[in-house]
């Protein structure tokens, strides 16, 4: 087995926080104002961080873990606003494909286009979102009894889903309808928006490397995507999160 590490970073902090006592023999290491957890889960060597919120804090964390601490694989955990109609609050999506939905440097490039490179669209390394859409959709067949009746109740979630498709970035909260209409009209299939992904998958490309993005839809990007926010990070999204990461990691130990 490699003693390189997968990378599991988090947008949020309680997010991180929820997965931190996974961790066996933790050394932190600290670096550009982050602190990288190195050690193992289920034996396997990790490193965990907090990303930050944004694609230029994303960036960064992406580029060291590749570089300084040689992960092998990325993954990068959050909360997203759905998109697409049926992209329900307590949904999972593990991205397909990634955009950045700020990108223009138009009419010189195709709008969404990242100038250069010739693309927009970063495809995710399909075997390791296979992986994580399937401890996923273990995690949450059972949602009552990983976050309680209570708090599926407190925020209407009723059978949650686990979506694949496009998801896409950009250095904006989207906080209404208007806003997630207008993404809507100019991305029709994509499932989710958030601040992050797209920028690691453009890392991730450059060095050659896999990795995945894994959300859940905290908001639906409307009017009311702010209220209940932190709560429900607090509530679901950490659990969602620690429940599918080590159930992936799991499963890698015995594959
Ligand atoms: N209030 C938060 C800030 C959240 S910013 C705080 O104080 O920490 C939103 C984060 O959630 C980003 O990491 C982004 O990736 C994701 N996100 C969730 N819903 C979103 C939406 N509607 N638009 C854009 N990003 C969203």
């Amino acid at each position: 087995m490699s003693r390189l590490p997968i990378a599991i970073v988090s947008a949020m902090h309680d997010e991180l926080r929820a997965l931190l006592p996974l961790l066996r023999d933790p050394q932190p290491v600290r670096l550009a104002g982050r602190d990288f957890h190195q050690g193992t889960v289920h034996g396997q060597p990790v490193v965990l961080v907090l990303s930050g919120i944004g694609k230029v804090a994303a960036t960064t964390t992406a580029a060291l873990l590749l570089h300084e601490f040689q992960a092998t694989e990325l993954v990068f955990t959050g909360v997203a606003g759905g998109l697409r109609r049926g992209v329900k609050v307590g949904d999972v999506v593990v991205a397909e494909q990634l955009l950045q939905h700020d990108m223009d440097a138009s009419p010189l490039f195709p709008r969404f286009e990242v100038p250069l490179t010739g693309r927009s669209r970063f495809d995710v390394h399909a075997g390791l979102a296979d992986a994580l859409a399937a401890a996923s959709q273990r995690c949450i067949d059972d949602a009552a009894a990983l976050i309680g009746s209570a708090h599926l109740l407190s925020f209407a979630i009723e059978t949650p889903l686990v979506h694949r498709g496009l998801v896409v970035s950009g250095d904006r909260f989207v906080p209404s309808v208007a806003a997630s209409d207008a993404l809507r009209q100019v991305l029709p299939d994509a499932l989710a928006v958030e601040m992050e992904g797209a920028a690691v998958a453009q890392v991730c490309a450059d060095f050659g490397r896999p990795f995945a993005v894994l959300r859940t839809i905290s908001d639906r990007a409307d009017d009311s995507a702010h209220v209940d926010f932190t709560r429900f990070i607090d509530e679901v999204a950490s659990v969602y999160t620690r429940a599918i990461v080590e159930d992936w990691l799991q499963h890698r130990v015995r594959a």
